[in-house]
């Protein structure tokens, strides 16, 4: 098996060569297919089995499709117009394309690194980490530049969303990595909010070691028709 026969565009599979990937792990092999077509999915596999591009190379092949919005100005081009004509610029609210939810900064900096090597040909496709602990103005800073991609741990995403700095309308695919650990951690009704704040419409693929019980609750609720893969 072959990441082209997966049918991930050419941007996408030059950066997995270059990154010295040559073939597919078996939950790439089941996941990536469906994900393009769209479906949501519902994966138990394990931490080292290659689930972060298992998730990461669709969405990527995904977003690359979607056209890019009329050229209008960045948040950050907005705001230094604002001071041009002397008036306090207005924070505008980032509207993602897509969000990863994960239980700790470790995962969550590891999927944005890893996003950062699948994406390195895909120029209008940028990915940051909103996290517990780290300071509001970089990540205020962050935000502004109006990534496609957030990778977030769900308390300090609330906060922000809270505070309409975030705005999930446009959101095209959820991913909620580890989704057993973050319910272990008592991330429940922070992760009913969020999924309550994007449309109904999305994409959704929760990734988790089990499927059974109060996981496999939430997944089937989050999810419309999913393709269950266990490896
Ligand atoms: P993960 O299970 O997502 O934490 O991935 C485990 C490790 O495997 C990471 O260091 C990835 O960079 C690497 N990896 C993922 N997919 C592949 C692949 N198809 N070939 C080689 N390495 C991979």
């Amino acid at each position: 098996m072959t990441f082209e026969a997966l049918g991930l565009n050419t941007s996408i599979i030059k950066a997995l060569t270059d990154a010295g990937y040559t073939a597919p792990t078996p939950v790439q092999q089941q996941a990536v297919p469906a994900a393009i077509a769209g479906k949501d999915l519902l994966v138990s596999s394990q931490t080292g089995s290659g689930k972060t591009a298992a998730f990461m190379l669709p969405s990527l092949h995904r977003l690359a499709a979607i056209e890019p919005a009329p050229a209008g100005k960045t948040p950050n081009q907005e705001a230094q117009a604002a001071r041009a004509r002397n008036e306090r610029p207005r924070f505008k609210a980032a509207q993602p394309k897509m969000l990863v939810l994960t239980p700790t900064r470790e995962l969550a900096l590891q999927v944005t690194t890893n996003t950062d090597k699948y994406s390195v040909n895909l120029r209008r496709i940028k990915a940051v980490s909103i996290l517990g602990g780290m300071p509001y103005p970089k990540q205020m800073q962050l935000l502004a530049k109006n990534p496609e991609i957030l990778v977030a741990t769900p308390g300090r995403l609330i906060d922000h969303m809270e505070s309409g700095k975030i705005d999930f309308s446009q959101l095209e695919i959820l991913v909620l990595d580890e989704a057993d650990r973050m319910l272990d951690m008592g991330f429940i009704d922070d992760i009913e909010k969020i999924v309550e704040a994007t449309p109904s419409t999305r994409q959704t693929m929760l990734f988790s070691a089990t499927l059974d019980g109060v996981v496999g609750n939430m997944a089937r609720r989050i999810t419309k028709e999913p393709q269950i893969i266990q490896i």
